[in-house]
């Protein structure tokens, strides 16, 4: 069978057959482009001793790609009609196993251990788009043991998430995903590659788990810190600050200096050092 997923004219066959009706809300908007499928690949270095969490495989055009390079590939997906087209689609491959359920949902850490025996784990997707931010904060949150995440996102959102320090998309979901992973966008993706077409553009975006990650004396206040030190992006630094933990001026004043940092600055222009370095002589009375 030499037909693959993503030829459209086939996509559309399928959508026929089964009747299928693309859900808005659930953020289907499925790939037709066989370079973009293989370039996601191959930006995923996936090879044939890779387990892979593929999240959302609609109708299977990403997972049929994968399964055809990685060693094992799991799917889940929580449209229930898409469950017997999968069927259908990926009947071929005995490495692929579709999973019915929600991804901020599932039982993470007991799924790999059920799935896959041992090795490295690489998350691949072309995400939902109206859970993007819930997604990676919860498979980044959680620290499950994965290696890589390669995801097609809203491209604002990958610019987001892979700003540096000094530039207008850099905010605490930049630190967030600093702080866990080495971000790289990989590949800009036009609108026309998917049906329907989406409103916005969109990006693939890989973050690399680190093996290190910058020491921090607490993480919750560290991550308070940085929410606050956002929450006013026009405010100084101590203004901010000051509003968001609601500390005294002259207090936090003091803590600033004391990290070379200009009481005057914008978060934008810390970086993550900057933002440990704080959090670490934030009282804990006021976290
Ligand atoms: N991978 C396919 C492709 O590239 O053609 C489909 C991508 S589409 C953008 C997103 C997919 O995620 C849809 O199949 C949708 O049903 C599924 N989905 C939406 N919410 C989900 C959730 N909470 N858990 C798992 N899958 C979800």
């Amino acid at each position: 069978n030499d037909k693959r997923l993503y030829s459209p004219s086939y996509v559309k066959e399928i959508i026929n057959k089964y009747g299928f009706g693309f859900s808005k809300s659930l953020g289907q908007n499925f790939l037709i482009d066989g370079n973009i499928v293989r370039k996601i690949c191959e930006e995923g270095n996936i090879d044939s001793t890779d387990n892979v969490l593929e999240i959302g495989p609609g109708i299977g055009t990403l997972t049929e790609e994968l399964g055809i390079r990685a060693k094992k590939v799991v799917a889940v997906e929580l449209d229930k009609n898409l469950l017997p087209i999968l069927d259908d689609t990926l009947s071929q491959y005995e490495n692929i196993e579709i999973v019915h359920g929600d991804i901020l949902k599932i039982d993470l850490s007991k799924l790999f251990k059920e799935k896959f025996d041992g090795g490295s784990i690489k998350i691949v997707a072309n995400l939902p788009y109206y859970i993007t931010t819930p997604i990676i904060t919860r498979l980044l949150e959680e620290e499950i043991d994965i290696d890589s995440i390669l995801v097609m996102v809203q491209k604002e959102v990958a610019e987001r998430m892979s700003a540096r320090s000094g530039s207008k998309d850099y905010g605490s979901l930049s630190v967030f995903v600093n702080y866990y992973t080495e971000a790289e966008i990989v590949l800009n993706v036009p609108k026309t590659v998917f049906m329907p077409k989406p409103n916005v553009d969109s990006a693939v975006i890989r973050l690399k788990v680190r093996g290190e990650r910058i020491q921090l004396k607490d993480k919750e206040t560290f991550f308070k810190t940085v929410k606050a030190s956002f929450s006013q992006r026009r405010k100084t630094i101590l203004n901010s600050l000051s509003a968001g933990l609601g500390m005294e001026k002259e207090e936090l004043k003091d803590i600033l200096l004391k990290c070379d940092v200009d009481p005057r600055q914008r978060a934008e222009n810390l970086n993550i050092e900057d933002f440990a370095k704080i959090s670490s002589l934030i009282p804990p009375s006021f976290i």
